[in-house]
């Protein structure tokens, strides 16, 4: 089991992609690249903060409120939607550089990418 932090597109979640019903229905079938676990809880489901992407400092940020809590987690999932995003809607996130900067900055595997597209 892995305890996650889901990182959305803030233009994208609860606009186009309503409710995040897609990515929790995906969770529920152990589908996309939530497949790739056993079993994965959400610890917090959260946006990048906006363009032009301010994933790291939200991450830092987040931390802080999750230490206070007693929370932990291992894995960021970088949702569908900012795959979406960068290869459809102009958005300048280097999900390469990112994935690459939360791993060393935030020291937490990355993984690109949730639901399948077909969901
Ligand atoms: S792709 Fe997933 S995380 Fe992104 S808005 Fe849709 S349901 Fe939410
Ligand atoms: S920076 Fe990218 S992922 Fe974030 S809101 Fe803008 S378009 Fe969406």
């Amino acid at each position: 089991m892995v305890k996650a932090v889901v990182v959305c597109c803030e233009k994208i979640r609860d606009r186009i992609c309503i409710g995040c019903a897609r990515c929790f229905k995906a969770l529920s079938l152990k589908a996309g690249k939530f497949g790739e676990f056993d079993n994965v809880e959400i610890v917090a489901w959260t946006s990048c903060g906006g363009c032009p992407g301010l994933v790291v400092p939200k991450l830092n940020n987040l931390n802080l409120v999750l230490k206070q809590i007693g929370v932990e987690y291992d894995v960021v999932f970088i949702a569908s939607c900012i795959v979406k995003a960068v290869k459809t809607g102009y958005c300048n996130i280097d999900l390469e550089k990112l994935a690459k900067d939360v791993e060393e900055e935030i020291g937490k595997r990355v993984i690109v990418g949730t639901k399948p597209p077909e969901i």
